[in-house]
């Protein structure tokens, strides 16, 4: 059965704002970006891919991108670029990451010819318990109570990931690299739709505490409108005690005593991080986590992350079956598809959290003979009842006393791609959880709400839940920063904000490059469906809503709505890099 696929979608060219940055020539290509409300709304542009032969850049933002692309061509390497993308990213798309937050890198390093991953993950602090989100009750407490406020702040770890593996693997000194932002935040930049869209949908909450509303909202209670330059001489401050006296200028001294004490005085919602925290956080390196998928191996973030086990159980899945044939417009597919991201999140659910804390079947989860056995649930012509998606028996489980998870995770966040000229590749997905966070602001930059990404029910019937907040851990993410290696070499560098699904639009993207021959624009520019849970996401709008009835008549319940990616992906076609951008957001790849 097959359902119209043509692609047809709104289209927008923001050249305007690429020449204002002086990027409108032809090196560059044209990108486009189009409006787009806080994490929600979904306007589509058509896009085409970016090519260059030596380097490239692809994030979510024209200034960060610009960043990045300006310490490339000065000789800087991708560690170097990423550094500069994340400060300017922080300033001008406060909303999905920052100083405040942390990140996953998946790093090539071309030198060692070596794949590795740094985990710069939010820890719970230590006086953080598993009641932590538990009302007097014993009940956990709703979404929004527990997210603005001191409560839900981690201890964050973004800016020692930059500046560790800087230290590790850059080349310019660590200080020229803060002054792209240091310059934007001191001279201003022009509020973007975007950004315009996120303040104006969340006034209230940006309102709860002071420094927060008096940067974000104007004095007559208006969000500050679209186009107008907006300083944070706070973040340049902040930036240059962080250029002088790298990450200790942030995790020890009056920086950090600024965030403690935001945490700590955050009203009615105060939270429990404390110097100790911030003085020992530590980055972590772990093994990349890997499928071979094909003749491919795709590899990414491993635990605290659930992104790389769970892209890799839906493609580990998908391997006994022929999805290439009828392509996108397949509903036979899109059955497999979907029923095979059940299959994973319902080990996701019930396995995946932070291994440091709790015994994972880490191995057992990509185990080739364990999801060849599940993937026979596969086997029929209609979607999986309920009852048939349960957690399977992974092999090496010792986890078999815990219960079904229930995290909730709304999306933000902020994926990009770099190649540098030796071959250096970096994979980031960065964040600070919701949409700005926990509202809580100091020194020009949010604190992020990232403790909510664990369950708040720390039991179910007496069983304990993996992802229960715990003193010193990780909350389990869905993260999936990823690089795909062909023969050795690195293929495709991909990521994408967008909570849980980010799981789901990665694992597509992957499968329409490598099963239907797409090139990374197309197949980020692919409509998305989503299955987690049961019931099939439809992106509104897209030409996905045509499998509305197909897919319903296999008995799927459907959704038709928003789903707000921002992909950002590089490729390699053996001589040329390609690059593309999601047309929901408003990024750009540059490249030379
Ligand atoms: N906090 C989420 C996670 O780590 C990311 C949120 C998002 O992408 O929107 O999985």
């Amino acid at each position: 059965m097959t359902a119209g696929y043509q692609g047809t979608r709104r289209f927008a060219l923001s050249i305007a704002l690429l020449a204002a940055l002086g990027l409108a020539r032809p090196a560059f290509a044209q990108q486009a970006t189009d409006a787009v409300a806080p994490e929600i709304a979904t306007a589509i542009s058509e896009r085409t891919a970016v090519t260059a032969s030596k380097y490239m850049i692809a994030s979510a933002n024209p200034h960060a991108s610009k960043a990045g692309y300006d310490v490339l061509e000065r000789g800087g390497n991708a560690i170097d670029a990423m550094v500069a993308v994340q400060l300017v990213l922080g300033l001008v798309e406060p909303q999905s990451s920052g100083l405040g937050g942390g990140a996953f890198l998946v790093y090539f390093d071309a030198d060692g010819q070596r794949l590795t991953t740094y985990d710069g993950r939010e820890t719970a602090p230590r006086a953080a318990t598993p009641t932590l989100f538990l009302n007097e009750e014993g009940q956990p407490l709703k979404f929004f109570d527990a997210v603005v406020g001191g409560r839900s702040v981690g201890t964050p770890g973004t800016v020692k990931l930059l500046y560790d593996t800087h230290k590790a693997h850059g080349k310019l000194p660590w200080n020229s690299l803060m002054q792209p932002a240091i310059d934007l935040a001191q001279e201003g930049f022009e509020v973007s739709e975007r950004l315009f869209s996120s303040i104006s949908a969340d006034l209230e909450r940006l309102g709860v505490h002071d420094a927060t509303r008096s940067y974000f909202i104007a004095g007559d209670g208006t969000p500050h409108p679209q186009g107008i330059l907006l300083k944070n001489l706070a973040y340049a401050k902040t930036l240059q005690k962080i250029a002088e006296g790298g990450s200790n200028a942030f995790y020890s001294g009056p920086i950090a005593q600024a965030m403690v004490d935001a945490v700590r005085g955050a009203g009615d919602n105060p939270g429990v991080l404390a110097l100790e925290d911030l003085a020992s956080y530590q980055i972590v390196e772990r093994p990349p986590v890997c499928i071979t998928y094909r003749t491919y191996d795709v590899c990414g973030m491993g635990p605290p992350s659930s992104g790389a086990l769970t892209v890799g159980q839906i493609l580990g899945l998908l391997e006994p079956f022929d999805i290439a044939a009828g392509g996108p417009q397949s509903v036979r597919n899109w059955r497999l598809i979907g029923d095979a991201s059940r299959l994973a999140f319902a080990d996701r659910g019930r396995y995946m959290a932070d291994s440091d804390f709790v015994p994972m079947p880490t191995r057992g989860l990509l185990d080739k003979a364990y999801l060849a056995d599940r993937s026979r649930l596969l086997d029929g012509d209609v979607a999986l009842t309920g009852d048939q998606v349960a957690p399977g028996s992974p092999p090496w489980d010792h986890a078999r006393l815990q219960a079904d998870d229930e995290s909730i995770e709304l999306p933000s966040t902020s994926h990009f791609s770099i190649v540098d000229g030796q071959g250096n590749v970096v994979s980031m997905t960065t964040t600070i959880e919701n949409s700005f966070g926990s509202r809580v602001m100091t020194n020009g930059f949010l604190l992020n709400n990232e403790l909510t990404d664990f369950s708040f029910a720390t039991h179910r019937d007496g069983i304990p839940i993996a992802n229960r907040v715990e003193p010193g851990k990780r909350p389990r993410s869905s993260m999936s920063p990823t690089i795909i290696m062909k023969d050795g070499k690195p293929f495709m560098a991909i990521g994408s904000p967008g909570g849980s699904r980010i799981i789901g639009y990665v694992a597509s993207a992957i499968i329409a490059t490598i099963d239907w021959g797409m090139d990374v624009q197309q197949a980020i520019n692919l409509p998305h469906l989503v299955n987690r849970f049961g019931t099939y996401d439809l992106e509104k709008g897209t030409d996905a809503e045509t499998f509305a009835a197909p897919l319903e008549a296999l008995g799927y319940k459907v959704s038709i709505r928003d789903l707000n990616s921002g992909l950002h992906a590089i490729e390699w076609d053996g001589t040329a890099l390609r690059g593309g951008a999601d047309p929901r957001r408003e990024g750009v790849v540059l490249g030379d």
